[in-house]
């Protein structure tokens, strides 16, 4: 039985990809997400200090990132971990943006918080743990800001466009969707990278699609290998975890690159992201192609 993805998706018609409807880009400060550009948001798991901040802010923007990443709330898999500056931590990343005129995405966990954070960010970051949080994806909604969404560990791509329709449904329609692995049967990695959720996200939907394979790996030496995957799947950018010494960051140092790792993985993705910003057929089909599931 053959069944289009509008069929599949049919709870999502409006983030899928419709005769006459425009890919979305999504304008931040002076660029757009999705709108053929390739964008790396690089930085920090979490906000730690002022030094850390800055130091990793003016590396990445050297080394060719438009957006900085950090968490002022940081959503951790044990209450007892480090949870984030909070406020502190938002200044600073205001005082970075301000700095290098990178900029910034930053999550949100609670819909409380919305307002504060919106006043800090440009982009609001719903974590994976968050997707379905549908009161959180109601408030991020309505505060105007574009929203990065994450892929719920356990979402399924269903589940994923479901919370973007919902956000579309409060009348926002600037959605990044974020790959970032899921959980499977395999322990090795963190996470299984799903690269075809990549490939087949851009093909159904207008929404910009970003990968993060620093919590899709958990290893720092898979991302740079992951981020060429993710650039060759069509990804419109990157979320990267960058830190100056990732030994003694405070969350995720793992997976966190240092700075000679940073500028190495991007000297190395530049013929890639050329390739693609030449040639776009080669990720995604043409509109005018039907698109259809098969089961
Ligand atoms: C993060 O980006 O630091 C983060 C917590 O990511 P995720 O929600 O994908 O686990
Ligand atoms: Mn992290």
């Amino acid at each position: 039985m053959r069944e289009s993805w509008h069929e599949r998706f049919a709870e999502s018609p409006d983030v899928l990809k419709s005769a006459g409807r425009r890919q979305t880009a999504v304008p931040v400060l002076n660029m757009e997400i999705g709108g053929g550009e390739f964008i790396t948001m690089a930085g920090p798991c979490s906000v730690e200090t002022e030094f850390q901040l800055m130091a990793t802010a003016n590396h990445v923007r050297r080394a060719g990132a438009r957006i900085l990443r950090g968490g002022a709330f940081k959503p951790r898999s044990s209450p007892y971990a480090f949870q984030g500056l909070g406020l502190d931590g938002l200044k600073m990343l205001a005082r970075a943006r301000q700095e290098t005129g990178l900029a910034i995405v930053t999550e949100v966990m609670s819909e409380d918080d919305v307002p504060l954070i919106a006043e800090y960010a440009d982009i609001l970051q719903i974590g994976s743990r968050s997707m379905e949080n549908y009161a959180l994806l109601e408030a991020a909604a309505r505060s105007g800001r574009p929203i990065l969404l994450k892929r719920g560990m356990v979402a399924t791509l269903a589940d994923l466009l479901r919370s973007a329709q919902c956000i579309l449904d409060y009348g926002n329609t600037q959605v990044i969707l974020c790959e970032r692995g899921i959980r499977t049967f395999e322990p090795t990695m963190r996470n299984t990278f799903d690269v075809a959720a990549i490939v087949l996200l851009k093909q159904i939907s207008h929404l910009p699609v970003i990968a993060d394979p620093s919590h899709a790996a958990g290893y720092r030496g898979l991302v740079p290998p992951l981020a060429r995957i993710a650039v060759a799947a069509g990804a419109d950018g990157l979320l990267v975890e960058v830190h100056p010494n990732p030994d003694k960051a405070w969350s995720d140092g793992e997976q966190s690159l240092d700075f000679a790792e940073f500028d190495e993985m991007m000297a190395n993705l530049a013929p890639w992201i050329a390739l693609r910003e030449q040639d776009r057929v080669l990720c995604e089909p043409p509109d005018a192609r039907p698109i259809e599931a098969v089961r």
